[in-house]
């Protein structure tokens, strides 16, 4: 039987689901969230902003794809704050389809010099705030039988860098996690994985590029291509819009047999 695809149907495949995408008033997870509501869903919003940009990120997302956008400004380094959080989602949806463990920071130092308190921070806002939003969103996607779990983790999962001791374990562990989620999930409808991003042009980058050039002592230009692009052999960044496409196609049906991955969107970095 030949069935023809509507192209509009094409994109509301995810109409109907509720996703919640820590870290998403900025860079990666705003373009994620960007991209879930273009297939249709509804989204939740998290992360730091002043009060006015928040909600007008929030106003363009709800008018420009006609879904339902909340936001919740829980610091993720809070377990508490997160089951707040996913609480008030569940109260207010009844369901928690998609959730996304994007927010993320970055510190780079020498080990011998590393803050523990950044060390503290990081291994709080990269790896175990993606253990607490998981714990706490599976069983509603237990009851539904369904569930797509993105975490957002970083080529720095499968290869690592020196002066981001903190950063590499964490996100290491983080795919040591969605392997963990993808086991446990596998039989009930539930997918987990890890987007691994190389170099993607968002604010955190444009802090290491600003950082990197005053550190030595060189232009900016120079850190892209000779410093952070130096791994990275199609030698040009990734796009929100990309990890956003890719979001959408892990979290459609026909991803549905793809779990326990970790995916480089790296422009070859870990083909080395
Ligand atoms: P970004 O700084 O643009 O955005 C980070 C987001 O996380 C912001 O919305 C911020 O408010 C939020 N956030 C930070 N601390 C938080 C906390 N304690 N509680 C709640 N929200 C918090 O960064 P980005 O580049 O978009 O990075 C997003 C994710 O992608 C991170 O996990 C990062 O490690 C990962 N990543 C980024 C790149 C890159 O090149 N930009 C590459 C690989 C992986």
């Amino acid at each position: 039987m030949n069935v023809a695809i509507k192209p509009q149907t094409l994109g509301q495949t995810l109409a109907g689901k509720l996703s919640l995408i820590t870290g998403s008033t900025s860079g990666i997870g705003l373009g994620i969230a960007r991209a879930l509501a273009a297939a249709g869903s509804d989204v939740v919003l998290n992360g730091f902003g002043k009060p006015e940009e928040v909600a007008q990120v929030q106003a363009k997302i709800a008018t420009d794809f006609n879904v339902g956008v909340t936001y919740s400004s829980a610091d993720v380094s809070k377990p508490l704050a997160i089951r707040e959080m996913i609480e008030k989602t569940l109260q207010s949806f009844g369901r928690l389809d998609i959730l996304v463990n994007n927010a993320g920071i970055q510190h780079v130092a020498p080990l011998q010099v590393f803050p523990p308190e950044k060390w503290d921070a990081i291994l709080a806002i990269n790896l175990s705030s993606a253990f607490h939003t998981t714990r706490l969103a599976l069983p509603a996607m237990l009851k539904s039988k369904w569930g797509r779990i993105i975490n957002v983790a970083s080529a720095h999962a499968l290869v690592a860098s020196p002066f981001k001791s903190a950063y590499v374990a964490a996100k290491h562990a983080l795919l040591g996690l969605t392997k963990v989620t993808a086991l446990e999930t596998a039989e009930y409808g539930i997918t987990c994985n890890a987007i691994c991003p190389g170099y993607v042009y968002t604010p955190l980058i444009e802090a290491q590029i600003e950082g990197q050039a005053k550190a030595h002592g060189i232009a900016r230009e120079q850190v892209i291509r000779d410093v952070l692009l130096a791994q990275q052999p199609n030698k040009r960044f990734a796009t929100v819009e990309e990890l956003g496409a890719l979001a959408v196609f892990l979290a459609s049906p026909a991803a549905a047999s793809i779990t326990g991955a970790a995916l480089p969107v790296d422009g070859g970095w870990t083909a080395h």
